[in-house]
């Protein structure tokens, strides 16, 4: 499948060199090739620059957000939450259209330090801003409740743990329930919570998130929901 993540953070490169390992033909955009392959520093999160990520995976191509656009039949949101919209715009309304727009950001507002406010919450969703701005894209919000590596490695995480999907779309949800598939998520695992709405509570889940992983010392854990 042709693929496309937008974002070239932790989570963009995690998804990307998974995907691709897999078979897929996979692409990442970023909003300029030359100044992100001229980047010497880390990123704000302790990232080797990309340009030193790139040659330890060759298959993934860096491309300009409108060319990721273009090529991905699937385009995976990776971006900063903040500015997922700007990053979407670059990409092309009409490139997304018909597309399933499969979405992992969390629009994290660090204006007040640790932990992060959102920039949306309670009575609307990046996920629900998103489908809006893109209504003939096929949004599905998931994998926003974990850590990059364990969204690409479920394994790593002993037991039962859970991933979500929303969105308004069911085959959109298919398609991701899929690859999440591929990616090594067992079925059961997957809790579809309906339409794209439902984004409100996984994405609102990012507060609980950095308060456990302030009080373990470490973002390798997920949830998993026990039932009777
Ligand atoms: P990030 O640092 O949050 O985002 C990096 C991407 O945002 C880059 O591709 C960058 O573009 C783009 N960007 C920054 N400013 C921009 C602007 N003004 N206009 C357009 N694009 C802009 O990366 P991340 O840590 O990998 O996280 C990606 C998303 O996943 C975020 O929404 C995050 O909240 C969410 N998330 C992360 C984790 C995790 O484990 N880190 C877990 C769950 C959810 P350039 O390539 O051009 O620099």
């Amino acid at each position: 499948m042709r693929i496309a993540v937008l974002g070239t953070g932790m989570v963009g490169r995690a998804i990307a060199h998974r995907l691709s390992t897999l078979g897929h033909d996979v692409v990442i955009g970023t909003r300029d090739v030359e100044q992100t392959m001229a980047r010497t520093e880390p990123d704000w999160l302790g990232n080797v620059p990309f340009a030193q990520w790139q040659p330890e995976h060759p298959t993934v191509r860096l491309v300009s957000f409108a060319d990721a656009g273009a090529h991905g039949d699937v385009v995976v949101n990776a971006t900063h939450g903040t500015v997922s919209l700007a990053a979407l715009e670059a990409a092309g309304a009409a490139n997304l259209a018909g597309k399933v727009l499969l979405d992992v950001a969390l629009s994290l507002d660090l204006s007040e330090g640790m932990p992060p406010l959102l920039a949306v919450a309670n009575t609307d969703s990046l996920g629900e801003q998103i489908q809006r701005a893109h209504p003939r894209a096929r949004v599905v919000k998931s994998l926003n409740t974990m850590l990059a590596d364990v969204m690409v490695d479920p394994a790593r995480i002993p037991g039962h743990h859970n991933v979500f999907v929303a969105g308004d779309d069911d085959d959109a949800k298919a398609t991701v329930r899929s690859l999440l598939s591929e990616i090594g998520w067992p079925d059961e695992a997957i809790v579809d919570l309906g339409g794209i709405r439902a984004a409100r509570g996984t994405e609102m889940y990012a507060r609980l998130l950095f308060e456990v992983s302030d009080a373990l010392g470490t973002y390798d854990f997920n949830l998993a929901i026990v039932r009777k």
